[in-house]
């Protein structure tokens, strides 16, 4: 029980503060002690002296100032002592035994303060006068006894009081920490529930503001990961469905007869499941491409060379659709740090598209830039376009600008999530620029990462370091 009240943030902060607190007010208060009674007993001290000159005035008035003495002188010494409040012992000058002693009638264990004054009559010391009193007693002046226990009362107050508040700003102050702790805990838990649009209030100090950004950040992305998650199921059913149910009920009514089993109608069921069949294929290759940040293996690359080589390979297909395809080389090389499988993946899907969607001659434009921090793929045709309405979707996944058109084409909406997941992997992107009716550019965007190898050259040496290179 209390190992788990000591687990708790606030009991700890209360305890630790509290602490803190108790041991300040412990340093205060004896050091406060300590200065008043410093300042009692030196008036004390005082008081000693004074009545040791009265009792050795009256000693010498009465004629005193030698011993040994009669009962009744020893009688009339100690009503005087007694009457000043002190104890005293009077002897030779030399310090041989008493003539006369009360001192020696106190315990030896009592704290007594003993002062020894000289007895100067005629000019000669006559005797030894020690005095003395018992701390214990304090008897010494009614007024200042009270005084003094009146400050020590009042004392003890003042700290009770300030003891009390500290423990209110303890508490305060622990409790003000952990319910910033607890709200923030709350609101996680909320988002545990699947509360998704549950966001934690920006306030408090700056480690608790920092959390709650980045609970709300968290809360953010799961929602989107939860969005992505739906909105893929949705798609997919969506996707599934009409093609199956569509092949079912075709085969069906061929079983049942109603349908005789014509070799066309064959083609076009399976037309429809290659189809399903390249969407699951694509579908795999997205989830690949939405992992390959892990994945990647980069490799310097003359990236005018890889897109030649992606050109060439795409050069018949362009020729069998009556469309022009041309590269635009640079004439230099340009380096970038890529996985080359999926850098040529990126480049084939824009290409494939471009060529898709251009008609018969319509022409294509592959190339290759850079500048001073990335290296660009561009892909340009002229080709249907994409309307605006299409335009910042076209990389979602599954989206196909014109459903009737690409279907036929044979797309399923998967090419360009994959580029743009590949691209992100090299910590890239893909943008787009299109006009319906005109054409489309697609540019590939990757940053030149290890550019810092060449950094001990200006920035022109380094592009002509890069010019010289290939
Ligand atoms: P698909 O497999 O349908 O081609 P993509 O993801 O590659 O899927 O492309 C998504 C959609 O973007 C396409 O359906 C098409 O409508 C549009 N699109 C892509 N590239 C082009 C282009 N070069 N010209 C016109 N439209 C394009």
């Amino acid at each position: 029980m209390i190992v788990r009240l000591l687990r708790k943030m606030n009991v700890v902060l209360f305890l630790v503060l509290q602490g803190s607190f108790l041991l300040i007010i412990a340093i205060i208060a004896s050091a406060y002690n300590f200065n008043w009674e410093n300042v009692f007993e030196r008036y004390q001290r005082e008081q000693l002296t004074l009545n040791a000159f009265k009792m050795m005035d009256d000693m010498r008035n009465e004629h005193l100032e030698v011993g040994p003495y009669t009962g009744d002188e020893k009688l009339w010494l100690n009503r005087r002592a007694t009457l000043y409040g002190i104890l005293i012992s009077y002897g030779p000058p030399d310090g041989g035994p008493p003539w006369f002693d009360m001192l020696s009638r106190v315990n030896e264990d009592e704290n007594i303060v003993i002062q020894e004054y000289p007895l100067i009559s005629k000019g000669e010391s006559q005797g030894l006068l020690k005095i003395g009193y018992l701390k214990s007693l304090n008897e010494l002046d009614p007024n200042v006894v009270a005084y003094r226990q009146t400050m020590r009362t009042r004392s003890a107050w003042l700290f009770a009081l300030i003891v009390l508040v500290s423990v209110g700003i303890s508490y305060y102050v622990s409790r003000l920490l952990s319910a910033h702790m607890e709200r923030l805990q709350s609101t996680a838990m909320k988002i545990r529930q699947g509360h998704w649009n549950e966001s934690a209030e920006v306030k408090g100090p700056e480690e608790v503001r920092q959390l709650a950004l980045t609970l709300n950040e968290l809360s953010r992305e799961l929602k989107k990961q939860e969005d992505w998650r739906h909105q893929l199921m949705e798609d997919l059913t969506h996707e599934l469905r009409t093609p199956l149910t569509s092949v079912l009920s075709q085969l069906e009514a061929m079983i049942d007869g109603i349908y005789e089993v014509k070799q066309e109608w064959l083609e076009e069921i399976y037309d429809e499941l290659i189809r399903l069949s390249r969407l699951m294929n694509d579908m795999e290759k997205l989830s690949e491409a939405e992992a390959a940040r892990f994945t990647v293996s980069i490799k310097r690359t003359n990236m005018v060379q890889l897109a030649e080589r992606v050109y060439r390979n795409f050069q018949s297909m362009a020729r069998s659709k009556g469309i022009r395809l041309q590269f635009s080389n640079p004439n230099v090389p340009c380096y970038a740090e890529v996985d080359r499988d999926k850098m040529v993946q990126i480049i084939a899907n824009i290409v494939s598209n471009a060529i898709k969607y251009t008609n018969a001659g319509g022409r294509v434009i592959l190339g290759v830039g850079y500048s001073e921090d990335d290296t660009i793929i561009f892909c340009s045709d002229t080709g249907i376009g994409i309307g605006p309405e299409d335009l910042p979707y076209v990389f979602n996944r599954l989206y196909r600008a014109d459903k009737s058109r690409s279907r036929f084409s044979g797309g399923v909406g998967l090419g360009l999530s994959i580029a743009k997941a590949l691209a992100e992997a090299h910590d890239g992107r893909i943008e787009v620029e299109s006009e319906l009716g005109k054409g489309s550019v697609f540019r590939v965007i990757v940053p030149n990462k290890y550019r810092s190898w060449e950094a001990p050259y200006a920035q022109d040496a380094g592009r002509s370091a890069r010019a010289a290179g290939g």
